[in-house]
């Protein structure tokens, strides 16, 4: 008989999961929202899935986006100064998390997959142990439902470093070549602006991150789509006027009454596992690796551990699931995500002095420009690059 696995959550990890173990173990997924509450709900992010996710999603055979979503480029400018627009070594790309979550549990659905509608809470999450071989929290960033021990280090932050405002707009022309944009403001905050596919088509996203009570954090008391519409107009066009050059404001416009976001996160790592009543727990993705959005790490760094647990149970299917288990898996995943996580963190500070000469360089020559391009799609390189001069 297989084994069965209760993944809480169907976000990128649940996901990442379900379709990676859903051929060696049944596998039920425990979700709070229907796949119709999630497409018709608000968004929750933004995402770029680089050319290591998208491989691992092939791998699972996960579902394919239409090509036009693609990412070739990340575009960077320090205040109103445009460095430099560094090539991706593999095109990304960015799909509305409602329209991929929800076509995905669809898909999985018809797959065998079993679903259970709950909104899972401490106490129930107990109970669940009982009825499954292996219970993964992948309940994101509300979570986690258990208490996975707090990796101190890797957690030095009380409260969140920025204020998450997010909208998907169209009535933006495009970057050329099309890619991610960063604008760093220092003091103030980032930027970032995101060719994105959705249900109604593609779209831009503007993601402002703002230093709390500095003067770009101004988005506060918004009460609907519209409000925040006019409020984002008015800031781009004060701190970001080279993106507002492109905005055609006839057009400018929410993709849908539920395209908008505002959210701040208090970044936390803890050790993906534990036990419970001599029952091994496992947690993937943002309930134990809770990075800020800084780096665009988050759906990233989900989808590498997904395939580090996936590896991880498939090795282990038919010894006994414990604590030894849940070491093996801590094992392959933590120094990737100290890297992660490390350089994620020394993004939020100002940016070390070597940093900023690289950056300069980028601006030069066009192969810095496409190494430091890769630091996003592949962030062992990031790492490599802010800490290795400082232990010369
Ligand atoms: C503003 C913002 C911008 C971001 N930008 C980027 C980016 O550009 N690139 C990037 O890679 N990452 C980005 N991220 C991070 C990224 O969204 C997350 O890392 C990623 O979605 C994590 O996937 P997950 O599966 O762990 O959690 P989620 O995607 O949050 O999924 C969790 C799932 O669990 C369900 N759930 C939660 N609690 C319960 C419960 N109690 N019972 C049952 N179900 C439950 C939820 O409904 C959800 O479906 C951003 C995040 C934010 C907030």
């Amino acid at each position: 008989m297989k084994k069965n696995i209760g993944i809480i959550g169907s976000g990128i990890a649940g996901l990442h999961l379900a379709y990676a173990l859903r051929n060696e173990f049944d596998i039920t997924i425990i979700e709070r929202h229907t796949s119709e509450e999630i497409r018709k709900g608000r968004i929750m992010s933004t995402q770029v899935h680089f050319g290591s996710t998208r491989s691992r999603e092939e791998r699972f055979n996960m579902p394919k986006w239409e090509e036009q979503s693609l990412i070739e480029s990340i575009h960077i400018m320090i205040g109103n100064q445009k460095l430099f627009a560094g090539m991706l070594q593999e095109p990304a790309s960015s799909v509305d998390q409602r329209l991929y979550y929800a076509h995905s549990m669809k898909d999985l659905d018809e797959k065998g997959v079993s679903f259970r509608r709950e909104k899972v809470d401490n106490e129930s999450a107990k109970a669940l142990l009982e009825k499954f071989d292996l219970i993964i929290d992948c309940s994101g960033k509300n979570g986690p439902l258990f208490p996975f021990p707090l990796e101190t280090e890797l957690s030095p932050f009380p409260a969140p470093q920025r204020k998450c405002i997010v909208g998907y707009f169209a009535g933006i022309k495009a970057n050329e070549p099309p890619g991610v944009s960063v604008t760093v403001l220092p003091g103030l905050g980032e930027m970032f602006e995101i060719p994105s596919m959705t249900e109604q088509g593609p779209v831009t996203i503007l993601f402002i991150m703002a230093i709390p009570k500095s003067d770009l954090d101004v988005f506060k008391g918004m009460k609907n789509g519209e409000e925040f519409t006019c409020k984002m107009s008015d800031a781009v066009q004060r701190f970001f006027p080279h993106v507002y050059k492109r905005m055609d404001m006839e057009k400018f416009k929410l993709c849908d009454e539920n395209g908008y976001l505002q959210t701040a996160i208090t970044p936390v790592i803890r050790k993906p596992y534990l036990m419970v009543h001599d029952k091994l727990v496992v947690g993937c993705g943002d309930s134990v690796f809770l990075n800020d959005p800084i780096t665009g790490q988050g759906c990233n760094l989900s989808s590498f551990c997904a395939e580090q647990l996936c590896e991880t149970l498939i090795e282990w299917k038919h010894s006994k699931w414990d604590g030894e288990m849940g070491e093996s898996y801590w094992k392959r995943t933590k120094q990737y995500v100290k890297e992660v996580t490390e350089w994620t963190n020394a993004m939020i500070g100002p940016l070390p002095e070597h940093v900023v000469q690289l950056l300069m360089q980028g601006a030069q020559d066009q192969d810095k420009a496409n190494e430091i391009a890769q630091w996003f799609a592949d962030p062992t390189t990031a790492f490599e690059a802010f800490f290795s001069r400082m232990n010369v």
